[in-house]
């Protein structure tokens, strides 16, 4: 069970993660909606024509309406984020939207710290229920980290290593995936380590205290969870 409560980040972070959560999600065009405005001031604003499904916006009260898409406008966000940063607080506030959690600005954890966000992962008390979705569904194949290798390396797990593959400049290990069926170059139709508890419905991982870094993570927030489909309370 995750235990991750209050995140600091830097300004510079804080927009680093705004633009990974507009590469990780597909469809959130009306959270681009409402950001629009937010950042290219009054008088911007999308619109969406549902059944054409087109995107129009216009970035200020003089400007013009322009066909867009929803990549170009998170494009645009991030390029205007990152030209012109908002104060403090106004970054805070688009920050709680993106995120979908409480996020407040101040300073950092250590006495005399350059201020920054602070996120509220919402994930203290977030509950797996072991349903094993996450494990059966999402795409953690190229997800494996070379420290994961090599934490595997170091305590001797050549049971979890005959299902890592990997690729190498010389002896070096530089990118790891799995699970890969030993012997050949397929992926596993379904990970090898999920089984099924004793309990009706549940699931348990049976590499548990060394489960890849990317199995850790998940979910990172709330809005992950909810995005992804996780079933955890
Ligand atoms: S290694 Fe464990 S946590 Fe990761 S996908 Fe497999 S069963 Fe799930
Ligand atoms: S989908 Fe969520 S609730 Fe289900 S096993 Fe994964 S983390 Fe736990």
């Amino acid at each position: 069970m995750p235990k991750k409560e209050r995140l600091f980040l830097t300004f510079d972070e804080a927009l680093d993660a705004v633009r990974a959560d507009f590469a990780h999600y597909g469809s959130q065009l009306n959270l681009l909606a409402v950001i629009w405005p937010m950042v290219f001031g009054d008088g911007a604003y999308v619109l969406k024509n549902a059944r054409s499904r087109s995107v129009w916006a216009k970035a200020s009260a003089n400007s013009k309406l322009i066909p867009s898409s929803e990549a170009d406008l998170k494009k645009q966000i991030m390029d205007r984020l990152n030209r012109l940063p908002p104060d403090p607080q106004h970054l805070a506030r688009i920050c709680r939207l993106v995120f979908g959690v409480r996020v407040t600005a101040g300073p950092g954890p250590e006495p005399g710290a350059f201020h920054g966000l602070w996120i509220d992962t919402g994930m203290n008390d977030f509950t797996c229920t072991q349903c094993g979705r996450c494990c059966r569904t999402l795409d953690y194949r190229d997800g494996c980290r070379v420290s994961d290798y090599q934490r595997w390396q170091d305590l001797g797990r050549t049971d979890i290593l005959d299902w890592v593959g990997v690729v190498r400049q010389g002896k070096e290990v530089t990118a790891c995936r799995i699970w890969v069926t030993p012997g050949t170059n397929d992926f596993a139709p379904t990970c090898p380590w999920l089984a099924r508890s004793s309990e009706p419905n549940r699931y348990v991982c049976n590499i548990h205290d060394v489960r890849p870094t990317i199995c850790r993570q998940y979910p990172g927030s709330r809005k992950h969870a909810r995005l992804t489909g996780c079933r955890g309370v």
